[in-house]
């Protein structure tokens, strides 16, 4: 008999790294212990035992044992709840579901459980299932991400002078203080990221809108690369590094597009 009590969680699987010639270690996002990671052993071998459950953004029932909270964790079986066969089937969405999945991993540290970002990914993935992949769908994941995680930018006024965003108004986005700034308090710089009012609103919309509805915005190209910019910025500011899959993603959607 085991000493070791099992436990059970249900998690999405962000990443799976070869351990030795047949150890996975497994990195999961789980509604109750938010990102941990787990040794699945033999489970290069046993196809049986863990067939297909390892690939990135499966939802998985997971048993495991675990001494402490800072050790890993072994796991002895994962099923499949949800395998997101109609994000699979289509190149596009499974790049757009893997940005998500390298989003939640790069803004969540281990062990600390946030339900709000693991909904999110739920939501956005059953989303991308049943809707096509759109812009919109893309930044307004990241918007809702960045609140969830305690980076909201600051977006419904100057950061400066607390001037409600005003239609037709010039501002500049400054990553490095998170928020807007209007055309009289930002003395733009060359470099500075301007932002107009639109995209502005539009942002703001998206990070509380139904889900729902997310299929009826359509953002014209400008707003949809100001926002990308503004967003991505930001993003690689905060994380100090660039989202690799990111680039990926854009690079096979404007090849799809
Ligand atoms: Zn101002």
């Amino acid at each position: 008999m085991s000493a070791r009590e099992s436990y059970r969680t249900t998690g999405f699987v962000l990443r799976a790294l070869s351990y030795g010639e047949s150890d996975l270690i497994i990195t999961f996002y789980s509604s109750e212990l938010g990102k941990f990671k787990g040794i699945a052993k033999g489970a290069k071998r046993s196809k049986k035992r863990f067939a297909n459950v390892f690939e990135p953004f499966s939802l998985t029932n997971i048993i495991y044992t675990r001494k402490s909270r800072d050790m890993l964790a072994f796991i002895e079986s994962c099923e499949i709840i949800d395998h997101y066969d109609a994000v699979r089937r289509d190149l596009e969405k499974t790049l757009i579901a893997s940005y998500f999945i390298d989003l939640t991993d790069h803004f969540s540290p281990e062990g600390k459980r946030n339900e709000k970002i693991f909904e999110l990914l739920q939501t956005f993935l059953a989303l991308l299932c049943t809707q096509k992949a759109s812009d919109a769908m893309v930044r307004f994941f990241e918007m809702r991400l960045l609140k969830a995680a305690g980076f909201e930018p600051s977006l419904d006024q100057c950061i400066i002078c607390k001037t409600p965003v005003t239609n037709g108004n010039a501002y500049y986005f400054h990553a490095q203080e998170g928020g807007i700034k209007c055309a009289g308090c930002a003395e733009p710089q060359r470099h500075d990221q301007s932002i107009s009012a639109g995209t502005v609103r539009t942002l703001l919309l998206g990070k509380e809108m139904d889900t729902d509805k997310i299929k009826l915005i359509a953002l014209s190209d400008s707003l949809a690369l100001e926002s990308r910019n503004v967003l991505v910025g930001f993003i690689s500011h905060i994380l100090s590094r660039e989202v690799k899959s990111l680039k990926v993603m854009e690079q096979v959607r404007k090849l799809c597009l």
